[in-house]
């Protein structure tokens, strides 16, 4: 008997005993058993529900062996127990060839000609029930359909179209984007996009799934990525944001083809966004650097990397031995692997002996991981993305899941489609925001009076979970009390958000049983950040809504391998594995691991380190893979730090905003030429593999910080993954069972214990630190608005956008740049009324800091008063008029808040198109007059 663990029950497939569990189709079954194919299927996916439309995959069954038979479709038939099926019966032969048979009399059979040759579905299923020939007349209804080249990443060539319609679900079932759509009816059905338009013009989000769902060439991408042509697929997990989604990489000669999102992938099964999936060609892009670079009288000019080591170790040995190990800095890269964070931390406490490292968490969320260790004891996501198949109800705070991490938005949405109910907090009307129970739009800088108002109705109503609160936290009490002196009015007022909508939110999350919060760099980038994280923490623990599936505290890590960064010790006051580095026990620890002194002060965090560079206290610093010209607020202020400093040296795969200032550059690597391992937002580390071969000139960032330790005097081996994965396993407490061979496709999700046993959900029995700790804290103005509200009266908050990534170094040079261009200015109309601003005008915005040109548009998704953009365009820096105020534990910057105000400007040509018209005119008139 074929067995399956758990409870089943036992039906017969071609007189086999097999058991099944409760709810399993016969395909399912079957695949199973023999593996997929062994049924041919044309509509059915795996990434996609059961269609049943194609009935290719007839079978027959009856109810005993020799009992009478029926056929039905085996993707959407549920087994029953002793249930007999039957695979391959004369009569479904001979259906399944006639279903075949008709599709083709309507589709070109240019099989040699066609992009998926080889690798496509019809022409597998048509081979596998033995269709040999067609033996009706051609149709004519397939020639008739155009090419669609118009987007820049997806085509498609109707003709091709078999009406499976999976290409249509894959967009309403994994994107939930509704874009595709089947029009007409009988021989007239075909595929439309939007109202009958091309890919351009419509709401198609390029995230590729119904190229990769379609079973032929009909809908595809210009990397033609179901063709057969490449040589060797790798496995790898996606650069961009902290979803962590694995690709599957196609390469030939050493290059890039295409990518898909492997079907088995725990994280993202078969899905992407157009980052992941089609934003790669910046790889090899002929602006890549390609040698190291020294600048030698204003001008950067190429040298060999032995001579940009030589100048490296000979300044960072001068200025060490003349200031001091603290007048050198590093920041490390989010972008980066562990191994390579790993390095850069130990180079700068171990080889320099400071503890001035830092890296991008610091700009967003460097605030959770400080208030969910007040809270908890652990700065991570508590549990994984897949409890949204669990939960009753999702709580989302200052995030923007469909752009910022499409992936987990896209899950969002689809399980609010089927009924699970949404809280949005946010300023802005955000994508979801129609699919929301609640949204509580909140003025920004808010968020600490928005979540004690909602913390006060809980317990008015009271829905707090007293038991869970009495065996497993503490200062509750304390909390409560504080929380029932409020002055609701107040609150109300400060917010702008109507007490009934979110009494009426508050209730609706503590009544469920489940509910899960998601947070983004909304809650985090505010001076009350932490605090803001810690209130969270605090809604979570009154309503029990911690330690169990479905629950927690999710932060929406930004880039890639920012939990990562953090974890291997990339922060000035905590060490590889969160130890604290003021304690001599600790000391010694790491003493112990890299046989060297360590330092016991805290290091500068970012911020600290322009105010030092600024203040001449720091003399150098190393920057790997983060342009904070671009992305650090005040770039002005940030520049002035960096012409500060005696030797700035860059690493970056490109000549950046920040590069520009640089003594030395050193041409690093792309994700797809390394390998390593990235950790997710949900703890989960994951193998990195080198796809190609990194680009002649550059080295793999792990190797140049190794190259610096040994010429420093350190010894350390080469860069090798798997070897420094041991060495952190033996330095980072949760880490001591992760091995680079046990990995697996799917990764581990930390704590790994030492039998490499993971964890997906955490404190599940006691929290971290012991008991749950409950903090208030009051609402506080931010101080940029009661410095500059007067003069500046708009609020800027500032954000991403899907198709680009922070800083866009690599997003820009793809084709993303072709859909999306610029940052844009959202302006509420009775704003850009008042100003006499349409959508398209040219605006300029300014605060105390600086000024920016650029185009608004005339949007209802932020309240009047409010203003929005992104920050991708080194050519707008938007950053030159964000504020300079930060979060007060953990100094990240206040994006989200900054004062500002804005009129309408003529751009250059403009006013030469207006003096030409009006020179014109003049001549006509004068003419005329004449
Ligand atoms: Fe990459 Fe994030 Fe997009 Fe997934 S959702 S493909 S991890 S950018």
């Amino acid at each position: 008997m074929i067995k399956i663990r758990g409870e089943a029950k036992v039906a017969y497939v071609d007189g086999q005993a097999c058991e099944f569990e409760e709810g399993e189709t016969i395909l399912s079954l079957v695949d199973r058993l023999h593996g997929r194919g062994h049924i041919p299927t044309l509509c059915d996916a795996p990434q996609l529900e059961s269609y049943g439309a194609c009935r290719v995959c007839s079978v027959e069954i009856a109810q005993s062996e020799n009992g009478s038979r029926r056929v039905v479709a085996a993707c959407h038939t549920p087994l029953t127990e002793s249930l007999h099926v039957f695979l391959e019966s004369d009569r479904v032969q001979r259906l399944r060839r006639n279903i075949v048979e008709l599709v083709l009399t309507d589709h070109p059979l240019d099989c040699l000609t066609c992009e998926v040759n080889g690798n496509c579905e019809l022409q597998t299923v048509a081979a596998k029930v033995g269709m040999r020939s067609v033996r009706y007349p051609e149709g004519k209804h397939h020639m008739d359909r155009e090419k669609d080249l118009s987007h820049p990443y997806m085509t498609s060539d109707l003709s091709k179209c078999i009406n499976c319609s999976r290409c249509v679900r894959a967009c309403d079932e994994v994107q939930g984007q509704f874009v595709l759509s089947m029009f007409g009816r009988g021989f007239e059905s075909r595929i439309i996009k939007g109202l009958d338009t091309s890919f351009a013009n419509s709401d198609c989000v390029s995230c590729g799934a119904c190229a990769q769902a379609c079973p032929t060439s009909a809908i595809s991408d210009i990397f033609r990525s179901k063709s057969i042509e490449p040589t060797a697929k790798t496995r790898t997990v996606c650069t961009y944001c902290g979803v962590g989604c694995n690709l599957e990489v196609s390469t030939k000669n050493n290059e890039v083809q295409s990518i898909q999102a492997p079907v088995d992938a725990e994280v993202n099964h078969a899905h992407t966004c157009l980052k992941g999936r089609y934003a790669f060609r910046f790889y090899n892009h002929p602006e890549r650097l390609r040698s190291p670079l020294i600048r030698r009288k204003g001008e950067f000019v190429e040298v060999s990397w032995d001579e940009a080591y030589e100048t490296i170790v000979d300044r960072f040995r001068e200025i060490r031995s003349k200031w001091g190990a603290d007048a050198i800095a590093g920041i490390s890269s989010a972008r980066c692997t562990n191994e390579e964070n790993y390095l850069m931390q130990k180079f700068i406490r171990a080889v320099i002996g400071t503890n001035n490292i830092d890296c991008c968490a610091r700009v967003c969320h460097a605030p959770t991981a400080w208030g969910m260790q007040q809270s908890f004891g652990t700065g991570a996501a508590t549990n994984s993305t897949s409890d949204l198949e669990k939960t009753e109800l999702i709580l989302i705070v200052g995030a923007n899941p469909t752009h910022g991490h499409p992936v987990t938005g896209a899950r969002i949405k689809q399980r609010v489609m089927k009924g699970v109910p949404l809280i949005v907090i946010d300023p802005r009307e955000i994508e979801l925001v129609p699919y929301a129970q609640y949204h509580l739009q909140l003025r920004p800088g808010t968020n600490v009076a928005l979540l004690n108002m909602f913390a006060y109705f809980i317990i008015e109503a009271g829905l707090v979970d007293e038991s869970f609160v009495n065996e497993r936290c503490e200062d509750f009490e304390i909390f409560r009390e504080k929380i029932k002196q409020l002055d609701i009015d107040e609150l109300e007022r400060v917010t702008g958000v109507d007490r009934k909508l979110v009494r009426e939110a508050a209730i609706a999350y503590a009544s469920v049983s489940r509910a899960m919060s998601f947070h983004g760099l909304g809650v985090t980038e505010h001076s009350q950040g932490s605090k803001t994280v810690m209130l969270i923490s605090n809604l979570a623990m009154m309503t029990g809504n911690i330690g169990r599936e479905g629950v927690g505290v999710n932060p929406l890590r930004g880039q890639n391998n920012v939990q990562g960064a953090a974890d291997m010790g990339v922060q000035p006051h905590q060490g590889a594995g969160y130890l604290n580095v003021t304690l001599p026990e600790i000391q010694e620890y790491y003493e112990k691991s890299y046989g060297v002194s360590v330092s016991t002060d805290i290091g500068y965090k970012i911020p600290q380190m322009f105010d030092a560079a600024k203040e001449k206290k720091l003399k150098s610093l190393w920057i790997i893979g983060e342009d904070v010209v671009q992305s650090d607020p005040n770039s002005a202020d940030v520049i002035k730090a960096m012409t500060s400093l005696d030797f700035l040296v860059v690493q970056e795969i490109f000549m950046t905003e920040t590069a520009e200032y640089a003594d030395v550059i050193l041409p690093a690597t792309s994700f797809l030429e390394k390998s390593g391992t990235f950790t997710s937002a949900e703890r989960r580390v994951q193998r990195v593999n080198a796809v190609v071969e990194p680009l002649k000139g550059t080295k793999v960032d792990g190797q140049i910080i190794v190259d610096v330790m040994n010429r420093m005097g350190y010894k350390q081996e080469d860069y090798d993954p798997a070897v420094l994965l041991r060495e952190i396993s033996e330095v980072v407490p949760f880490f001591k069972g992760i091995r680079w061979s046990e990995l697996g496709e799917n990764g581990k999700q930390w704590p790994v214990v030492e039998d490499g046993t993971d964890t997906k959900i955490l404190h599940k029995e006691t929290f971290k630190r012991g008991r749950g700790k409950f903090h208030f804290w009051d609402w506080v103005e931010s101080q940029e608005i009661e410095k500059n509200s007067e003069e500046y009266p708009f609020i800027l908050t500032t954000g991403r956008i899907l198709e680009h990534y922070n800083s866009g170094t690599m997003t820009r040079r793809t084709g993303n740049r072709v859909i999306c261009g610029e940052d844009i200015l959202a302006i509420n109309p009775r704003d850009a009324a008042d100003k006499g601003i349409e959508t398209g005008d040219y605006v300029r915005l300014f605060s105390s800091r600086g000024e920016v040109q650029l185009h608004a548009k005339v949007s209802g998704e932020v309240k009047p008063g409010i203003l929005y953009t992104t920050f991708h365009f080194p050519e707008h820096l938007v950053n030159n008029v964000t504020s300079e105020e930060k979060d007060e534990e953990s100094l990240c910057p206040e994006y989200k808040v900054s004062a500002v105000d804005f009129e309408k400007v003529l751009r250059d040509n403009e006013e030469m198109n207006i003096k030409e018209g009006a020179e014109r005119m003049k001549e006509t008139t004068s003419s005329v007059d004449g």
